[in-house]
């Protein structure tokens, strides 16, 4: 079976991805080429490290999963308010870490850690 005209890849003419111009194989190639020329800034940089750091230290036990501390919801996710600290961490439930519940409880944890 052909494929469509506006389903081909601009490239090379193999089916293309959904919401992409490109087949796979291009795509990827495209990828490739926008990560080398929009490389992370250095504060992204920092922020994906320390967001991997942290994650590993969850993985190995140091940081334990706690309930929200807003609301004591056990569905709850890893907020991190200061970037240089990846140890430092703040347990919200997705409808917290959304609200400016972060913000206070972040807040009221950095001053009363420093
Ligand atoms: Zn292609
Ligand atoms: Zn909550």
């Amino acid at each position: 079976m052909p494929v469509p005209e506006n389903r081909k890849c601009s490239k090379c003419g193999n089916p293309r991805v959904k919401r992409s111009g490109y087949c796979l194989v291009h795509r990827a190639e495209y990828m490739r080429l926008w990560r080398r020329t929009h490389p992370l800034t250095p504060e992204q940089r920092k922020k994906m490290n320390c967001r991997a750091y942290t994650h590993v230290l969850v993985k190995r036990g140091v940081i334990i999963k706690q309930v929200c501390m807003s609301c004591g919801d056990p569905d709850s996710y890893i907020h991190l308010p200061d970037y240089s600290d990846p140890r430092y961490v703040v347990w919200l439930c997705r409808k917290d870490l959304s609200g400016v519940n972060a913000y206070l409880i972040a807040k009221r944890k950095v001053d009363g850690a420093r």
